[in-house]
């Protein structure tokens, strides 16, 4: 593997690979198919990337978004890597140019899977015999997977179409039976299936109930000024509310929706990936394609989709492995319109395994256990407590809730099981609401005897019974309570039920913050500031996001080790030939001007 170790030293300026990296490698130089499922910061691209330097025919690269691809390319050449990418971005004139350093020996080939899959293309790729097809988000293909595209499907062609080329699968996200579907479909299960931890030990993991998302929010944001992260939220209106609140509080925030124009989306997304600590207030139309390593925190305003979609939108946090931070927020109603959405989708089985896929996302939510344990079980992962969630760093208070439950359940069974979350708790809190008084409610023996908790501690009760499975939400009679069979044995005395108590105004124990070895000591601080400036600058000027001059770890590291020739900073982590010859001397200039290190 030396020839390997040597491009990632030479070409990326790395100098040692990450775990799994040297695994696949070595299988794909030696021509063998595989699917890798590996963590969003693993760093699949260098995976792919090595043996494609490596080879002497060329790779393709089938990719879902122009956004990454564009990205991917200028990060590639500003490493020196001979690379071209077509689609339909770019005009019939680059794509000419962009064709002719196909011709004069480019190492690899960026397509969208439509362009990859004309006719046109693949006989003109047939003629130049590809040493590698490589699907990134090979998850796309499977009907199973959380987010097919119709476009994907015509990929399992290819096996068929060249067979003397090594196929390779890249995905972070994908099931058992997904992942044996896209093995199916990309190389007929002739290849190895390489699943790699999905663990981030990097990202803190928190889940709250909805209370006051505005204080909530600011209370998450407080000790991140200067950082670059994420809110998500489910809405387009709710996108552009939160957005004007944030800027509001004085933080650069910018909204991103799909109901901007293509030109709008495309700027905000520009800026959030070059300057310094935009907060990007989104629904999930972002995200998908962004590859910034220093994100260093997603928040999520509602409820995601699956567990899933929980996982890869977190994940897009903390890539460059230093410390990073999530929230997610919870509520009733959000539930009630995933369970919406899903009802109006698909077939049968599909509205099946979603309804499936966010029950698991609300039980992860009611988890009194660590977190992290309880999200990699879904992935079929067995971990032990992290240390590095709100659960493992402030367990929970759990009470016996048996009798409280009882009552509530009652109700409900008395009521018809008509009712919503809201109706049930005035009554069980005894207030007399004309919905009340005209149902006659308040004659019902287990009226008013909740009063002690609040309105708010009810709900959090009713989502735990939920969550627990002994109450079900009818979507159809309009978010109804019902009483499932687990529920009935409860009532009957037959069960028991034990909830998480306080879990809205549970008080974060403040940790101190893991001392990575990324930490910037005070005096540092000011020239990484200049150097972040001077980074932006020359990013701008060739108009590719910053990341792909230097990672922030890079920066990190040379305010901290603050070279003062190119020979050391050859040594820094990250700058290989290419870049050390492009953008050193500038750098090495900037230290040199800057304030001298007090000792
Ligand atoms: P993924 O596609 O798996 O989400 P990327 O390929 O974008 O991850 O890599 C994430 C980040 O890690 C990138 O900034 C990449 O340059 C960096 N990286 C990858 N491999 C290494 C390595 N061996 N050493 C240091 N950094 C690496
Ligand atoms: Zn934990």
């Amino acid at each position: 593997m030396k020839a390997a170790q040597q491009i990632l030293h030479d070409v990326f300026g790395y100098s040692a690979f990450r775990p799994g990296q040297e695994e696949i490698i070595t299988l794909l130089t030696s021509g063998k198919n595989l699917l890798a499922v590996m963590p969003t910061g693993a760093g699949k691209s260098i995976c792919y990337q090595i043996p494609a330097v490596m080879a002497d025919r060329l790779t393709i690269v089938v990719s879902p978004l122009l956004a990454l691809i564009d990205d991917q390319v200028a990060a590639l050449r500003t490493n020196g890597v001979e690379v071209a990418c077509i689609h339909s971005g770019l005009s019939r004139e680059q794509n000419i140019v962009e064709w002719q350093r196909v011709k004069s020996g480019a190492k690899l080939l960026y397509l969208s899977p439509e362009r990859l899959m004309t006719e046109r293309m693949l006989t003109a790729l047939a003629g130049l015999q590809p040493a590698m097809f490589v699907v990134d988000e090979a998850h796309c293909i499977s009907k199973w997977g959380a987010s097919f595209r119709p476009d994907y499907e015509n990929l399992s062609r290819l096996p068929d179409l060249f067979p003397g080329s090594v196929i390779a699968g890249f995905t972070a996200t994908a099931d058992k039976a997904t992942r044996n579907d896209i093995a199916a479909k990309l190389f007929r299960g002739r290849g190895r299936i390489i699943v790699h931890g999905f663990d981030r030990p990097n990202l803190r993991l928190t889940v709250a109930s909805k209370a006051n998302w505005k204080s909530q929010m600011i209370g998450f944001l407080e000790d991140k000024t200067g950082q670059a992260g994420i809110v998500y939220c489910l809405s387009r209106k709710f996108t552009d509310e939160v957005a004007i609140y944030l800027r509001e509080q004085g933080l650069n925030a910018i909204p991103y929706h799909a109901g901007q124009s293509a030109e709008q989306r495309k700027i905000n997304q520009d800026r959030f990936m070059s300057e310094d600590a935009v907060v990007m207030v989104a629904t999930i139309a972002f995200g998908m394609g962004i590859d910034k390593p220093d994100i260093r925190y997603v928040c999520h305003l509602n409820l995601p989709g699956s567990m899933e979609a929980y996982y890869q939108e977190i994940g897009r946090a903390g890539r460059d492995g230093a410390s990073a931070e999530t929230l997610l927020l919870h509520s009733l109603s959000d539930m009630g319109l995933r369970r919406q959405f899903i009802a109006n989708e698909g077939d049968e089985a599909h509205r099946r395994r979603e309804h499936h896929r966010l029950d698991a996302l609300l039980a992860y939510c009611e988890a009194g256990e660590c977190r992290r344990v309880t999200l990699l079980a879904y992935f079929d992962e067995a971990s032990g407590p992290c240390g590095n969630c709100d659960n493992c760093l402030s367990p929970p208070i759990v009470v016996d809730g048996t009798a409280r439950a009882q009552a509530l359940l009652s109700s409900i069974q008395q009521t018809g099981q008509l009712f919503g979350a809201g109706h049930v708790i005035d009554i069980v809190r005894g207030v007399e609401t004309q919905k009340v008084l005209e149902r006659r409610h308040q004659n019902l023996a287990t009226f008013g005897t909740g009063k002690q908790w609040p309105k708010e501690e009810w709900l959090i009760f009713v989502r735990q019974l939920v969550a627990a499975g002994f109450l079900s939400v009818n979507i159809q009679k309009y978010g109804g309570l019902e009483l499932s069979e687990r529920g009935r044995a409860l009532l009957a005395g037959e069960a028991s039920f034990s909830y998480r108590e306080g879990s809205k105004t549970r008080p974060e124990r403040k940790v101190a913050k893991k001392k990575s070895e990324q930490a910037v000591r005070p005096n540092d601080v000011s020239l990484l500031s200049q150097l972040k400036i001077l980074r932006l600058g020359l990013a701008r000027a060739r108009n590719v996001p910053a990341y792909v001059v230097f990672p922030d770890s890079t920066l990190i590291e040379m305010a901290r080790a603050r070279p003062t020739t190119i020979d050391d900073m050859s040594g820094i982590n990250g700058i290989g030939p290419k870049k050390l010859k492009e953008f050193g001397p500038t750098f090495l200039l900037a230290i040199a001007e800057a304030v001298p290190m007090a000792e």
